[in-house]
């Protein structure tokens, strides 16, 4: 099974990314949920460009990424799932579970820590929202993010096809629950009670502060409703809402140099 993972994971990572991304891309023409008030070409050349910078940084400080981590952690016999004997179904599972609860909490964490806000302003600065979003980091959350998966994969023992599965699903989920599209409302209603909707992602990316401190999750929707902050609807509505930061609304200074700089700037102090 890890040879055949380990043989074709390219495959499978570019085969879904570029799936959806045309899935969603495609429903964004057909079926907007919000008039885009920015330029849509200078915000993909960024958010594009970070995706490609991203993806050279991380291979060059985590060559073999977090799958690289669960077969050191396999061969090695560490972490816990290594040490107790549980069906294979239940380990895949519940580390899938637990890497989502780590991803929530980090999150979380890149909120309420100033320091880590910093780094995090970043992917909030977008002034409009689409599936290009879902890549907006800054290369230092990403490294970061990438450190602390890494050590979790190694504490936990995950096997080899819960990391991959679990990423392939970050990165599917992330592009769908940052798409401007419309959705039913009861279909959502049905969705969101297991993943995260672009509805409930929406709010997270508000200019209201108590709005983008609020639905954390980026994948099961369960944690935000488990620990409080979830947030069902925006208070002006989709289409009434601001998204973005109130301290940063031009996007002539959002370019790609432009924030990167964001967590040295004097502006991203404030929370
Ligand atoms: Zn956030
Ligand atoms: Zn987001």
């Amino acid at each position: 099974m890890n040879s055949f993972i380990l043989g074709n994971e390219a495959a499978i990572r570019l085969g879904c990314f570029f799936g959806i991304f045309l899935v969603m891309a495609l429903w964004e023409i057909v079926a907007p949920r919000r008039p885009l008030t920015h330029s849509k070409k200078t915000r993909w050349f960024v958010n594009i460009g970070l995706t490609f910078l991203n993806t050279g940084i991380l291979r060059l400080f985590f060559s073999a990424g977090a799958v690289g981590a669960a077969i050191i952690a396999e061969s090695r016999g560490w972490g816990l799932f290594n040490l107790v004997a549980l069906p294979g179904w239940f380990e895949v599972l519940a580390s899938v579970l637990l890497l989502d609860l780590i991803i929530y909490l980090q999150h979380a964490a890149f909120h309420f820590l100033p320091l880590l806000w910093r780094l995090h302003l970043m992917h909030h600065t977008d002034l409009d929202l689409d599936v290009t979003s879902g890549a907006r980091f800054h290369p230092l959350e990403m490294l970061l993010s990438m450190f602390i998966k890494f050590g979790s994969v190694l504490i936990l023992g995950t096997p080899v096809v819960s990391v991959l599965i679990f990423e392939v699903l970050l990165n599917a989920t992330s592009m769908f629950n940052h798409g401007n599209v419309v959705m039913p409302k009861p279909i959502d209603r049905i969705i969101r009670l297991l993943i995260v909707t672009p509805d409930m992602h929406r709010v997270h990316h508000s200019v209201i502060i108590r709005e983008h401190h609020s639905n954390f999750g980026f994948n099961l929707s369960w944690w935000d409703r488990i620990f409080g902050t979830y947030r069902a609807e925006p208070q002006e509505g989709h289409l009434g809402m601001t998204i973005g930061m109130a301290n940063y609304r031009k996007q002539e200074e959002l370019g790609i140099l432009g924030i990167l700089a964001v967590p040295f700037g004097k502006r991203a102090r404030s929370r």
